[in-house]
């Protein structure tokens, strides 16, 4: 199966939130107050052309994001917290198009979470059936929402997101999943703690597979550690979601992916999955 990894721009963020310090509130605040910026990351949305349709998962920052205005001023984390840079060209729409994929033709849209720079696409997708988890739609509505950080207001109008429900069906560590392709070989499973309902993409190649986890850490060195994030709501459903991505990549052979690792495209490219020798001995443990 064909998968890419569409870099759509790039984000700086505090250090704080790449790993989080501190407790609780004081983790979120850490975040906050962190003077220390990191490298610009890379902002990666994926498409998958499998047989039964090309499955777009995340859609990347707008370049709109870019400019001044277009996230509200009143909240301190588009505020004081973070940096988009995305020309029109780096957005998904014209990407997808370079590798001859009309964003007509896209089976499905899988957001992960509803974050700015995974749903700045969406705009690409009038047609195409867009799915996330209900409990992330619910918690990114409504003026709630945009406080809680998502500037839903930015959405397009049309946006009517399919609630997804995953089944009471384990798999592997994850207590519940849901199969996305009649095949049975994408499937959606919980990464629940960056955000409340965030969902990972799992696509079975054969003899490994590649799993999308969006936001589950910010690099893959950082799952192997558990380390958790510095803006993660639920610091324990974050550390059990991380728990378990370590026994999943422990099962099996896994290209672990994740949307701003700078290490991301190259691992996809080469298919290269998670080894036990650098912090591999969080793998080897639960094994
Ligand atoms: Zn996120």
């Amino acid at each position: 199966m064909k998968i890419h990894a569409i870099q759509t721009g790039t984000v700086t963020i505090k250090s704080r939130q790449v790993e989080g310090e501190g407790h609780g509130a004081r983790r979120l605040l850490n975040t906050f107050v962190d003077r220390e910026w990191t490298d610009p990351l890379p902002i990666y949305a994926f498409a998958i052309e499998h047989p039964e349709g090309v499955i777009v998962v995340d859609t990347g920052e707008t370049a709109r994001a870019s400019q001044p205005g277009y996230f509200p001023r009143w909240h301190p984390y588009f505020r004081l917290s973070v940096r988009s840079h995305v020309t029109p060209d780096d957005e998904i729409g014209p990407q997808l198009r370079g590798l001859g994929i009309n964003g007509g033709e896209v089976r499905w849209v899988v957001l992960t979470h509803m974050h700015t720079d995974h749903a700045g696409g969406l705009h690409h997708f009038p047609r195409t059936e867009i799915l996330a988890s209900r409990a992330d739609i619910a918690i990114a509505s409504a003026w709630r929402g945009r406080v809680r950080g998502y500037p839903n207001n930015r959405f397009p109008s049309w946006f009517d997101p399919k609630p997804i429900d995953l089944a009471q069906q384990p798999s592997g560590p994850f207590p519940q999943s849901l199969s996305l392709t009649a095949a049975g070989d994408v499937t959606l499973v919980p990464l629940h703690g960056h955000t409340p309902g965030q969902l990972g993409v799992v696509v079975d190649e054969g003899d490994h597979r590649v799993f999308l986890a969006g936001d589950a850490s910010y690099r893959q060195d950082l799952m192997l550690r558990g380390a958790i994030d510095g803006i993660a709501p639920d610091e324990q459903a974050a550390a059990e979601t991380l728990r378990r991505i370590q026994a999943f990549v422990a099962e099996r052979p896994t290209v672990y992916l994740v949307a701003h690792d700078p290490e991301t495209a190259a691992r996809l490219d080469t298919r290269s999955v998670v080894e036990g020798d650098s912090g591999g001995d969080a793998v080897k443990s639960l094994a």
